[in-house]
């Protein structure tokens, strides 16, 4: 997972909300939240023109897995649930907030593309726990006139436990690690781990670690051919061609648009660290964005 940027919000969504929301008001003043009516309104913010500027700005990925996705099954999803946000650890009984967060489904701020997968119910679904001892957003209190003020879209008192890859840098919550190293390099496991409890429970909802099969294929057929011919040339002394070498591996791996990008920026920091890079003369790589 890597930071993302949406860019503008387009001007369908700005329609879109302009008359969606007071319908959808209303009808949450007559049947109330969790209501399969105040369900019906919550619609159009995945039309076409939306859908693309997501998923041109996060490159083709997913904004969870940084799978490429194929564009037509995959969802617009919210970061905040528009239809309950689950407040409960994984497997444990549910509790559900069901008045949250309907009236942000058309918040160009609570947008993400996601495949399928990780937007399913066994993956983030409605899933939205929140730090021990942070209130959640106040739910508009019936009747509700539509006002579009704080605190109902101020989102910045409240301390979500799921990273949010427009705000946060993944890589400060979530590294992958190398199990089994007794192993050849292209045997090793790989495990997603939280360096915070915020990465943790991300790791957790969104059940990163059945990436690990994708990951270290990737690893095997897209980075480690690489990594060999540079350690080659640094073998036998050609150190310029050794550093041309890293300088496209970079390139090609840690790209806005390379999928497992932050996967494989955890893989080089474990094959090339700093100490070695240094006697090498080659570069550091930057952290991956896609912002
Ligand atoms: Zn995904």
């Amino acid at each position: 997972m890597i930071r993302i940027d949406r860019g503008q919000e387009p001007s369908a969504l700005v329609t879109a909300r302009s008359t969606r929301l007071s319908a959808a008001v209303k009808t949450y003043n007559r049947h109330g939240a969790g209501s399969r009516e105040l369900s019906d309104t919550l619609v159009g913010y995945n039309t076409p023109t939306i859908k693309d500027a997501l998923y041109l700005a996060q490159h083709k990925k997913c904004a969870w897995c940084e799978l490429r996705v194929q564009y037509g099954s995959s969802p617009v999803e919210h970061y905040r649930p528009k239809a309950g946000a689950g407040r409960h650890d994984r497997g444990a009984p549910p509790q559900v907030d069901c008045g949250h967060y309907w009236w942000l489904t058309w918040t160009w701020a609570n947008l993400l593309f996601a495949c399928p997968r990780c937007n399913d119910q066994g993956h983030k679904a409605n899933f939205f726990p929140l730090e021990p001892g942070s209130s959640p957003l106040p739910v508009p209190k019936r009747p509700h006139r539509g006002r579009r003020g704080n605190p109902f879209f101020d989102t910045s008192g409240e301390r979500p436990l799921l990273i949010d890859p427009a705000i946060d840098d993944p890589l400060d919550h979530i590294v992958w690690k190398p199990l089994q190293t007794a192993l050849a390099r292209r045997d090793w496991k790989w495990s997603p781990s939280g360096l915070t409890p915020r990465g943790t429970a991300t790791i957790a909802i969104l059940k990163l670690a059945e990436l690990a099969d994708e990951m270290e294929h990737h690893l095997r057929i897209a980075v480690l051919p690489s990594m060999e011919e540079v350690e080659a040339h640094a073998a036998a002394g050609r150190n310029a061609e050794a550093a041309a070498r890293w300088q496209t591996l970079i390139a090609d791996t840690l790209a806005p648009s390379s999928p497992l990008a932050a996967a494989t920026w955890c893989a080089l920091e474990v094959w090339m660290p700093a100490v070695r890079r240094t006697h090498l003369g080659l570069s550091t790589p930057a952290r991956p964005t896609g912002a």
